[in-house]
């Protein structure tokens, strides 16, 4: 047993959700088996919510809302700084939760997932400092309000980032939330509820209730009294929700698929810039929704990206995400291991040329989901890994012959997420940025910035998130026509 599963076991809250301010158990008998990737063994076991437990939820928020939504931006700042230093505080434990939970190797959970996450506390607190709830044009006030109540649905890949990416604006914006994080990584969740309660949120602000998406998700987005759901998951995750929510007219957010360009242009740096994208299609093991899975790369210049490539991933230390030294631990589930396994069986059968990986596990593991992170090359844009989204450490190189087929290729996708452009004349690397149809546009792999608003163009999702935008979806505009102040 795992630190993390120690620690919520010894206080009852593994087997408890978080409702009005206290830890309760769940109203029905519903229960799933928490499996460790790396081991394949059950861990712990965990209530799944029932619809009786969303309406306890809901009606808590609901409650809670007229009076948080009145508390002074400066008393909501207050409490997210000590959520934000509280997470920081607990990082080791819950480092531990996510790579248990979900697989990532220790070091990155340390290094990435956990830090990354504190940051959208912080960023939400800061955006507090001078936002203007109230402003004035001509004669009339625009008043900025909170939605109300929300429901927030999270994937398993980034367990709490994703969680303080909601929580943390919504807070701030003066909503109050119910949170369903997903069934498959509820650790670092009750973590996060821990730190809420500990840092003194009044009662019924922030409630979790875990439990599926069929059940608990869906009574969520359908609840009368729910203002507004934000979902991160896969596309067909978002359209059932959006379809739920649309008969009661509630604002939807979505953060969904991506399968994400990464163009090099003929005059990029290779040795930089192919490590790079390699390393930023296999961070997580390509299971971020904005992973760069296709890289663009001229034709003439195809033999030197493959051994560069080959060479990035050879690094890779693929094994127990406890120890040190791994770069990569398991895949999160059997499922998504599953379909990854699929995907490169697929690869191979679609004619790609395999440079390096291959189904099955890495050479010395004999359980555990790992797997061998993978490189196709000559992949063409009509090929299943060329537009499908796979989220395993599989990347595909698809070679062009000219700038426009390059524009081409990377819009010709149902998503719209995520999009890199590589090279040293920066007037063309801003014109192909320019003509790339997706909300988030990397030039030359900058560093990651929690101010920067991140969502999707077409079927990647509806919303912002991050920053001032991710606290604006949680608002309403109130217009006051005549004299206000
Ligand atoms: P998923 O869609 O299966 O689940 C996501 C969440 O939605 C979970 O909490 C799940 O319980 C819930 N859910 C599932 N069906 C539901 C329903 N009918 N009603 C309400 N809720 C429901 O996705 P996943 O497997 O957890 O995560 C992987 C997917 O998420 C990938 O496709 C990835 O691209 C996407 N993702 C997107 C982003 C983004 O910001 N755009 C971030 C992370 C992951």
């Amino acid at each position: 047993m795992t630190d993390a599963v120690r620690h919520l076991n010894k206080s009852g809250r593994l087997g408890r959700f978080y409702i009005d301010g206290a830890w309760c158990g769940p109203g029905g008998r519903d229960r799933a088996s928490l499996v460790n990737p790396a081991t394949e063994t059950v861990i712990a076991e965990i209530p799944l919510g029932s619809a009786e437990d969303v309406e306890r939820a809901v009606s808590a928020a609901r409650r809670a809302f007229p009076g948080w939504f009145r508390t002074p931006p400066a008393e909501r700042a207050a409490l997210l700084g000590r959520v934000h230093a509280l997470v920081l505080e607990r990082s080791e434990l819950i480092a531990q939760a996510l790579t248990t939970e979900m697989g990532a190797a220790i070091t990155y959970a340390r290094r990435a997932q956990v830090p990354l996450a504190a940051e959208h506390l912080r960023v939400a607190r800061d955006n507090l400092a001078d936002f203007p709830f109230i402003s004035q044009r001509g004669k009339t006030a625009i008043l900025r309000e909170a939605i109300g109540v929300c429901s927030l649905i999270t994937p398993w890949n980034w367990p709490l980032y994703q969680i303080t990416a909601k929580v943390g604006p919504a807070l701030a914006a003066g909503c109050t939330v119910v949170l369903k994080p997903s069934e498959l990584s509820p650790l670092s969740a009750l973590l996060f509820a821990e730190v809420l309660d500990q840092a003194g949120c009044p009662p019924g602000v922030f409630n979790l209730v875990n439990g599926t998406g069929p059940v608990v998700g869906e009574a969520l987005a359908s609840h009368p009294e729910v203002d507004m759901v934000s979902i991160t998951g896969s596309t067909r995750a978002g359209v059932l929700v959006a379809q739920a929510a649309a008969s009661t007219v509630k604002r939807v957010a979505q953060e969904l698929g991506g399968k994400s360009p990464n163009i090099v242009l003929p005059d990029a740096d290779l040795a930089r810039c192919v490590p790079l994208g390699v390393a930023a299609a296999m961070r997580n093991l390509g299971q971020s929704c904005s992973a760069p899975t296709r890289m663009l790369v001229p034709r003439a210049r195809l033999d030197e990206v493959e051994a560069l490539a080959a060479a990035a991933a050879g690094e890779f230390v693929v094994g127990d995400p406890l120890l040190e030294a791994t770069t990569h631990g398991p895949i999160a589930n059997r499922a998504q291991f599953d379909r990854v396994q699929m995907m490169i069986e697929t690869g191979i059968g679609e004619g790609a040329k395999l440079v390096i990986g291959g189904p099955g596990r890495p050479e010395g593991l004999r359980s555990g989901f790992y797997a061998r992170p993978t490189i196709f090359s000559e992949v063409r844009r009509d090929m299943m890994i060329a537009r499908e989204e796979i989220f395993g450490p599989v990347l595909a190189i698809l070679p062009y012959d000219t700038l426009e087929e390059a524009i081409e290729i990377a819009n010709d996708t149902v998503y719209g997420l995520g999009a890199h452009v590589q090279g040293t004349d920066m007037e063309k690397v801003r014109d192909v940025a320019s003509r790339i149809r997706a909300g988030q546009v990397h030039l030359n792999s900058p560093d990651w910035d929690p101010n920067a608003p991140f969502g999707g163009y077409k079927r990647s999702g509806n919303g912002r998130e991050y920053g001032r935008e991710g606290m604006e979806e949680y608002l309403e505009t109130k217009a006051v026509l005549g004299f206000y102040s």
